[in-house]
């Protein structure tokens, strides 16, 4: 079967900032793997990266921190950004932070058949997967600051569309949203957030602080 193409894309202002290396490494990572499923966004970060080499070439002396900039990539493990896996698999730099495959993450469940697993980063922003059984909705929230959705699994729909593996939803302040998974496969995302989300209901608000979400 041949994979769905991806429809929703990093922006370009995300993928500058990305190239730049200023970006949590949460957030590095959601882009790092998107990439690597994504031949489009690969090929415009590659044309930044172009554009931001020159601009450093230019600058006498180079003011940019090199050690800062190389521990950066070699978390997010940009030199190892490679074409996608076959189907079930997922790009290298994620399962390097998971330490393998999808199908062993240890799970802590959130209610309602949902489950999550932390991923351990810098805590400048959050970075986690999530599990929503076929049919299932997350929780309703709102957010403070910008998430990133990237499906690795399955696929959803919410209010503004459908995503489907390797496809990443943008969101932020102004959104409050319901994702729910497709009938016929479990979803699993990768949720990166800038600061806690707000939901809706006062249960998941009180479990909230438990949960670390
Ligand atoms: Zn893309
Ligand atoms: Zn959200």
């Amino acid at each position: 079967m041949t994979p769905q193409p991806i429809t929703h894309h990093i922006d370009d202002a995300l993928l500058m900032a990305y190239s730049a290396g200023t970006l949590p490494e949460a957030f590095s990572l959601a882009i790092a793997t998107h990439i690597s499923m994504c031949d489009e966004c690969r090929a415009t970060l590659e044309s930044f990266d172009a554009v931001g080499g020159q601009v450093m070439e230019d600058q006498s002396p180079v003011t940019m921190n090199d050690d800062a900039f190389a521990k950066t990539m070699a978390k997010v493990g940009k030199q190892s950004i490679q074409r996608p896996k076959p189907a079930n698999d997922i790009p290298a730099v994620l399962a390097g932070y998971i330490g393998g495959a999808l199908d062993d993450v240890e799970w802590r469940t959130l209610g309602g058949g949902i489950k999550q697993k932390i991923i351990l980063t810098e805590r400048d922003a959050t970075a986690r997967l999530l599990y929503i059984p076929a049919g299932q909705s997350a929780p309703d929230h709102g957010h403070s600051g910008m998430e990133l959705t990237l499906v690795l699994r399955g696929a959803f729909m919410d209010e503004y569309g459908h995503y489907r593996a390797g496809d990443i939803e943008i969101t932020d302040d102004s959104v409050e949203h319901t994702p729910i998974a497709d009938m016929g496969e479990d979803c699993i995302c990768l949720a990166v957030t800038e600061a806690p989300i707000r939901f809706t209901s006062i249960f998941y608000r009180a479990l909230q602080p438990f949960f670390k979400i």
